[in-house]
């Protein structure tokens, strides 16, 4: 028999961890691999629409959360322990079953967060690839943290491979603060528990963006550098209808959106998101309404529905049709290719910061948690391509200085660079997913892998 070969894909259940997996599994479809994403019951369940997967196939398994998913538990380290233990065991009833059924199953490609999916894999004789979504270069911290070669707590600038000498601040925060998020550290520090024992590593970034980090990276594993993810349609345009990720947890309303912004000026509007994750406090929303309000560009804000009843009642009741228009989700990528839109006030989450160096717009970095603090510091010193705002003694980002950032970015010199840096990028990162491009050779040698096994 001949059969393709056929992988499953395993991401983390959220929303900017299942973007680039599912992005990677359309790559694979194009060349002739069967792709299977594996994500939860409950996600399943509130996909708020289907489509341009319809090349994958979806399989859901029990993360021991059907009903109410990680919103549902206790907390997040009772939720990441039982996925792990729910997990494992719904993960191989479902090998169980695909094979039953007479499919082949020739690589498991899990997210680096679900490391014990390799466990699972190996007791089936399956090849497993741990697959990073976040930027290679904070995975270098964490591996430094992980065989401790940096200690903590965290209080002096640290030095890794590839990157210039980082504030002990300015690293990822499970790293300068320690502690607090323990269930989340593990799973961080864990993406390099068993690695040496998978057969493939894969990281959405490319190469272009982190050479230094990268060279160093591949002393160690065979790294295969994949992303920018985007659907094709904004980038390299060769996968016939890819315009979007097509596993929406949240319904966006496009049209609205879209026409609002139509109406705008080239290049007028701030676009501010924080992405699917992040809760801000009172104050500091109070901060970014007010500031947004102040300065004397149009907006468009997204808030999320959780998020909504902390806006300031001024300003939720004032008619903002004109200037602002506040939504409880968008389709970023529209939005970020849109020309009205000329700044991206950003929490820095990966996928985000690859939207915007991939569609060419400069940001605002104003990072909350996690990798997006390490992330602002890349995206505003290193790539060039936006400006950080600084957080006051208490850990707000003042109206102030969120409008003295857009105002660098929407009219000073600094925008000039940051965008002509961004259009740079916007090009380095089309050539990589193109063809023979260096993300492209990597997928192709992967597929060739698998061809032959
Ligand atoms: N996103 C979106 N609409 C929004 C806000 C975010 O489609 O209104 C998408 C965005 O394009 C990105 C993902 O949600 O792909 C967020 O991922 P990111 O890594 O930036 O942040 P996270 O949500 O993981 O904190």
């Amino acid at each position: 028999m001949n059969k393709s070969p056929h992988v499953l894909l395993f991401p983390f259940p959220a929303q900017g961890h299942i973007n680039p997996l599912i992005q990677f599994g359309k790559r694979l479809v194009s060349k002739g691999v069967k792709t299977t994403l594996v994500t939860t019951i409950y996600l399943n369940s509130t996909l708020s629409h289907k489509n341009s997967t319809t090349s994958i196939e979806i399989e859901p398994i029990s993360d021991g959360f059907d009903e109410g998913g990680y919103a549902s538990a206790d907390s997040p380290e009772s939720y990441l322990k039982v996925f792990k233990e729910v997990g494992s065991k719904s993960l191989g009833d479902l090998i169980k079953k695909l094979q039953k059924e007479g499919n082949n199953i020739d690589a498991i490609i899990y997210d680096a967060f679900n490391s014990w999916a390799l466990d699972v894999a190996m007791e089936f004789g399956i090849d497993g690839g741990s697959f990073f979504t976040q930027a290679c270069s904070v995975n270098n911290i964490y591996y430094h943290v992980y065989k401790g070669l940096i200690s903590l707590p965290l209080r002096v600038p640290v030095s890794v491979p590839g990157l210039p000498q980082l504030e002990w601040w300015e690293t990822p925060s499970f790293v300068h603060n320690y502690g607090p998020y323990p269930g989340w550290t593990g799973i961080v520090f864990n993406q390099f528990a068993n690695i040496d024992q998978s057969r493939w590593v894969f990281s959405n970034s490319f190469y272009e963006l982190e050479a230094e980090v990268i060279e160093w990276m591949r002393k160690m594993w065979k790294l295969k550098v994949i992303g920018p993810t985007l659907p094709s349609m904004y980038l390299d345009k060769r996968l016939e209808d890819d315009k979007d990720y097509g596993f929406n947890l949240i319904k966006a309303n496009n049209k609205e959106c879209m026409n609002w912004l139509d109406d705008k000026p080239e290049k007028s509007v701030v676009y501010v998101s924080f992405g699917s994750m992040a809760q801000l406090g009172l104050e500091q929303m109070e901060e970014i309404a007010c500031g947004l309000s102040d300065c004397k560009f149009n907006f468009l804000w997204v808030v999320r529905a959780e998020e909504e009843e902390k806006l300031p009642k001024e300003f939720a009741n004032q008619k903002i049709t004109g200037k602002g228009l506040v939504v409880a989700w968008c389709r970023q990528l529209d939005v970020l290719a849109h020309k009205s839109v000329g700044c991206f006030i950003t929490h820095c989450g990966f996928n985000s910061t690859l939207e915007a160096i991939s569609l060419g717009v400069p940001v605002v970095g104003m990072p909350q948690w996690t990798d997006q603090i390490t992330n602002a510091k890349l995206l505003d010193e290193i790539w060039d391509v936006g400006v950080r705002v600084k957080a006051n003694e208490k850990g707000i980002v003042t109206r102030e200085n969120l409008v003295s950032c857009i105002m660098k970015i929407m009219e000073d010199e600094r925008g000039v660079v940051t965008r002509k840096n961004a259009a740079k990028w916007r090009e380095l990162a089309k050539a990589a997913v193109d063809e023979g491009g260096s993300s492209d050779k990597d997928i192709d040698e992967f597929v060739s892998e698998l061809f032959k096994a």
